[in-house]
């Protein structure tokens, strides 16, 4: 029984209503008075259901797909506008108990080198990533209750919170962790984390079943109500995805969506992010295996189709994708993306040697941060390092609120400014260096107060005069 309020796992992602949503959108991807009528609903950005948005996403009208990717860009720009929020994963530790099929951790990988952090190491990974110019990290380690138990995870937030290199600073550590207890959730929530993210990889049961064929994560329910309990835990950011080529695309589409709606309906609040992996080539694992890989043009669609059916809810990309795709995408409805990414334990202080490889999966995009910053803002884009919000407060629907009320553009774009500026001063090359400073001129034009923009004039002489972190 399908119902986005229960706190059952199979009531809130019913299979039931996702195989009805996929045959209500097959049945009408030629409908053009649907698709019109729903893009008009969509028009007012306040969102579409997962059935409306699943209509979309077959949709093979040719002049709907165009307003879909319109529109897409249209929300985008209204809530995001041309801002990209920056992050790096730091790989913790890659000890794993679970049998996962597609993730070169699990267990029975006996030639990939384990490895885990000791705090020196920690210390060391920060300083690196601190010299690169990054602000905002997302830890991610395997599920190991005697290697990586909750203890090591908070230890590690705790050592990556003191670390201050030079002007360095991590303000804002996002946790991707396995599934966990209340009191964990809340523990972490204590630890000051900013988002948790946990990717569910399939909402199709079954199939989730047969990938995780061994250890804690096996447990379908427990893993899908695993936001629930981050929420009663006290996180009220959580960020939701799925591995894109384990199932069938459409299937999680509409099971994503319906995630979203029921963290809406049973904890009055959606989902802070959600990202959208795809199965890439790792150390024991053919991403050819798997029989449900997209194509970039699917890609580029689902990415547009989220951002169409949950406008408030930001949306991340890592360096599994090219240059090239992460520049398409971009444009309908990106939000945050990676860059300078190391996804082995203790790559960024020490590169591996490539016999010892001990990374999660080969990256696509090689670049330097300091070349994704550059490109971003060739491309017109403001890379931010801002991390105000939860250090504010403004988390849950209090950030919600924030996009609501159209004061983003007066608080989020001068964080952008100031924070770019930073970066600017302290990290940058000379080319990144004069293309950014001209931006800068050109965007703080863009501020609509007065009184805001003379703020961040005054500020940013103080920047360059060595003061630091200053936030709206
Ligand atoms: N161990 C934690 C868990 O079970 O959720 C999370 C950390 S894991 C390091 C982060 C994510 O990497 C996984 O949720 C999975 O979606 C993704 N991943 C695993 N293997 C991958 C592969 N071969 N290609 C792309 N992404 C992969």
């Amino acid at each position: 029984m399908y119902n986005p309020a229960s706190k059952k796992a199979e009531e809130f992602i019913s299979h039931e209503e996702i195989l009805e949503t996929l045959s209500y959108a097959q049945a009408h991807k030629n409908d053009e008075q649907l698709a019109y009528a729903i893009l008009e609903k969509a028009r007012a950005k306040k969102g579409l259901s997962h059935r409306e948005a699943s209509v979309l996403l077959d949709c093979e009208i040719p002049k709907v797909n165009e307003e879909i990717f319109r529109l897409a860009n249209e929300i985008k720009q209204e809530f995001y506008g041309n801002r990209i929020v920056m992050f790096a994963p730091l790989y913790l530790s890659n000890y794993c108990v679970n049998g996962c099929l597609y993730c070169p951790y699990h267990l029975k990988n006996k030639h990939i080198a384990r490895k885990k952090l000791t705090q020196e190491e920690v210390r060391k990974e920060v300083i690196a990533l601190q010299d690169m110019g990054h602000k905002r990290l997302a830890i991610e380690a395997g599920e190991d209750p005697v290697n990586n138990p909750i203890e090591y995870i908070l230890e590690c937030i705790k050592t990556i919170y003191s670390v201050h290199h030079k002007n360095g600073d991590i303000r804002r550590v996002n946790v991707n962790i396995a599934a966990t207890t209340v009191e964990n959730y809340r523990k972490l929530k204590d630890a000051g984390i900013g988002t948790y993210i946990l990717f569910q990889e399939t909402y199709h049961k079954e199939s989730y079943e047969k990938l995780h064929p061994t250890g804690p994560k096996h447990d379908y329910c427990y893993h899908t109500e695993a936001m629930d309990r981050a929420m009663e835990g006290g996180i009220d950011d959580v960020g939701l995805g799925v591995l894109f080529g384990l199932e069938m695309y459409r299937y999680e589409f509409a099971g994503l969506l319906m995630h979203a709606e029921h963290l809406e309906a049973a904890c009055g609040v959606g989902p802070h992010t959600i990202s959208v992996p795809r199965v890439k080539r790792a150390d024991d694992i053919d991403p050819d295996a798997f029989d449900n890989g997209i194509d970039d043009d699917t890609f580029a669609k689902i990415i547009a189709c989220i951002r169409i059916a949950v406008p408030y809810t930001g949306m991340i990309i890592s360096t599994r994708e090219s240059k090239a795709c992460r520049e398409r995408v971009l444009k309908y409805g990106i939000s945050q993306i990676s860059g300078g990414s190391k996804t082995s334990v203790g790559g960024y202080y020490e590169p591996e040697e490539e016999e010892e490889n001990s990374a999660q999966f080969d990256v696509s995009d090689t670049r330097t941060l300091d070349e994704v910053v550059c490109w971003l803002m060739e491309g017109g884009y403001i890379p931010s390092f801002c991390t105000a919000c939860y250090r504010e407060g403004r988390t849950g629907d209090r950030f919600m609120s924030l996009c609501k009320s159209g004061q983003i553009q007066n608080c989020c774009h001068p964080n952008a400014l100031m924070t770019l500026k930073e970066y600017l001063e302290d990290y940058a090359s000379e080319k990144t260096r004069s293309v950014g400073e001209a931006l800068i001129v050109r965007e703080i034009e863009n501020i609509p107060k007065e009184n805001v923009k003379e703020i961040v004039r005054e500020r940013l002489v103080k920047i360059a005069q060595g003061e630091r972190d200053f936030r709206f």
